[in-house]
């Protein structure tokens, strides 16, 4: 069975609360849809996390140990404040009660002010699955009178990335600057070698070169050299305009 063993809830007595934590199906789609965010705001001393739903594995040209060390290296170029696999099975994500628990109990045990999830509307079923998962999961996390572990907990807010398996021209509710991040994240990504590199074609445009052409392409909406773009359902909130560029 391609499955990781669940990273163990971590004890909330001992861990900080998280500003927020990143949910995604496969290792490395936290790295491609939002990678140069996650390290912009722990350059800016936020907590962040991220929670492998799955193994990721079988891929073509990976295995669980090469994908599980890839894992380690994009963890150690983001300086995650922690990252953990929730043990589901991959290509079998669904919403069931029992996945809703699981992350909703990561979700009570670090706290987070806020979740990140792939944006909904994608065609790899693991996306959708994930969507879903953590959707019911935010609202799971706040229940009483349970068997989870941790304080109930409701994260404040539920924002959309964007790694998505289908060629969509979407429009992002904002998209964040990560011109001084962007190196950094193509390591983080490139340290998916079994999955950007290992038999893909080498002719450009390669798939770095479209990851690189996309980052361009939202930075150019927002003037500046690269940009990652997000969404959201409910309405942002503000406290101050000076953030907007
Ligand atoms: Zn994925």
């Amino acid at each position: 069975m391609n499955v990781l063993p669940a990273t163990p809830f971590p004890n909330p007595d001992d861990v900080e609360p998280l500003d927020f934590l990143v949910i995604a199906p496969h290792p490395d789609d936290a790295e491609l849809g939002m990678g140069g965010t996650i390290m912009r705001m722990i350059d800016q001393g936020m907590r962040v996390g991220v929670l492998d739903l799955t193994s990721g594995e079988p891929t073509p040209y990976g295995s669980m140990e090469t994908r599980v060390k890839e894992t380690a290296a994009a963890t150690a170029v983001m300086k995650l404040t922690w990252r953990g696999n929730a043990g589901l099975v991959n290509r079998a994500l669904e919403n069931t009660l029992e996945a809703r628990e699981r992350i909703a109990s990561y979700v009570r045990c670090l706290r987070p002010r806020w979740l990140f999830t792939p944006y909904f509307h994608d065609a790899h079923p693991d996306h959708i699955a994930a969507t879903s998962l953590t959707e019911a999961a935010r609202f799971h996390a706040k229940l009483s009178k349970t068997d989870m572990p941790g304080p109930r907990h409701h994260p404040e807010r539920l924002y959309y990335y964007f790694c998505i398996h289908l060629r969509l021209a979407v429009q992002p509710t904002w998209i964040v600057d990560i011109s001084e991040q962007w190196d950094r994240k193509m390591d983080a990504v490139k340290a998916y070698e079994s999955q950007m590199i290992t038999g893909r074609p080498t002719e450009p445009p390669t798939v770095l070169d479209r990851v690189r052409d996309e980052g361009a392409n939202w930075g150019r909406l927002i003037n500046r050299n690269y940009g990652e773009p997000f969404a959201t359902k409910e309405p942002l909130a503000m406290n101050s305009l000076r953030d907007l560029i």
